[in-house]
């Protein structure tokens, strides 16, 4: 990957961002990250999971290192690599290695996609060793107070090869998260697209119907995230249908037949 590609690392810069805690979610990140322990949040895509550790960041006023793992993303994509620069070869710090010199949070979303190389790196990190071997240059960083490790992954994908080891997994502290209650969806839906209350409220219940089938036709159940987008284009004066059409059926399925089983579902549900 090259540099230019890591577009999805960015540093946090905004305000306190919007988050609505589910259980004790927030008392636990903020004991790991005052304690300098790895934290794993597990559940479903679209699910709040991001948005919680920006607000976390926030609120803890650390800056926040995202990357967005794939099966390409490589140990030497995380710590950094040598870059001919005008002729001449220069070190360049990946984004972990710029989270731990800085005492940032570094969040590897879907850590389970990333190469076997990468687990290499977090061992050391993520025991109270605390440190960051950089082989090529032949630094051993040692993680300031301040700097902390979030993983994510998706236990719903079903995919044996991507299974997180337990010897990676029994480093981190761990919480599950899941869609939020019916009733703190509805605020999370209305408060981020701008639809009016009372008009998310058959969203809601369509979520949780749909999410009642998943598992049967359904890889996975309507996210958080597209039920945002449905209540976007609804308040931007699209039609229901079309709307929902296009944020929640498109995107759950490519089958003809689940499809029209989804709009029936909708027909019943307004
Ligand atoms: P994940 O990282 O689990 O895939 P995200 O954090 O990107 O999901 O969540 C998707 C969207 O859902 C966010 O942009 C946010 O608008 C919304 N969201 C989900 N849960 C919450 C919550 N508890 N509080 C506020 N917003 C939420």
């Amino acid at each position: 990957m090259t540099m230019n590609a890591m577009t999805d690392m960015k540093p946090e810069t905004r305000q306190i961002p919007h988050y609505r805690p589910a259980g004790n979610e927030i008392a636990l990140f903020e004991m790991a990250h005052a304690n300098g322990l790895p934290l794993l949040l597990k559940g479903p895509t679209g699910c709040g999971k991001t948005r919680f550790v920006e607000y976390m960041a926030a609120r803890l006023g650390r800056r926040l290192y995202t990357v967005a793992c794939h099966d390409d993303l490589s140990a030497a994509d995380l710590i950094g690599r040598y870059l001919l620069r005008g002729g001449a070869t220069e070190w360049v710090d990946g984004p972990l290695t710029r989270a731990v010199r800085e005492g940032a949070i570094c969040y590897l979303d879907e850590v389970v996609e990333a190469r076997k190389d990468v687990a290499v790196v977090l061992h050391p990190l993520t025991d109270d060793r605390r440190t960051l071997m950089i082989d090529r240059t032949g630094e051993e960083l040692k993680a300031p107070p301040g700097f902390m490790l979030v993983a994510s992954y998706n236990p719903g994908y079903q995919n044996v090869l991507k299974r997180m080891k337990p010897s990676t997994r029994q480093r981190f502290l761990s919480a599950s998260f899941d869609f939020p209650d019916p009733a703190t969806e509805q605020a999370v839906v209305a408060q981020e697209s701008g639809l009016d209350l009372a008009r998310t409220a058959p969203l809601i219940r369509l979520a949780g119907r749909i999410r009642a089938l998943s598992g049967m036709d359904l890889e996975e159940g309507v996210s958080t995230r597209l039920l945002i987008y449905a209540a976007t284009l609804i308040a931007g004066g699209m039609g229901l249908d079309d709307a929902l059409e296009a944020a929640v059926i498109e995107p759950l399925t490519d089958d003809a037949d689940v499809r029209t089983a989804l709009r029936d579902l909708v027909a019943t549900t307004w």
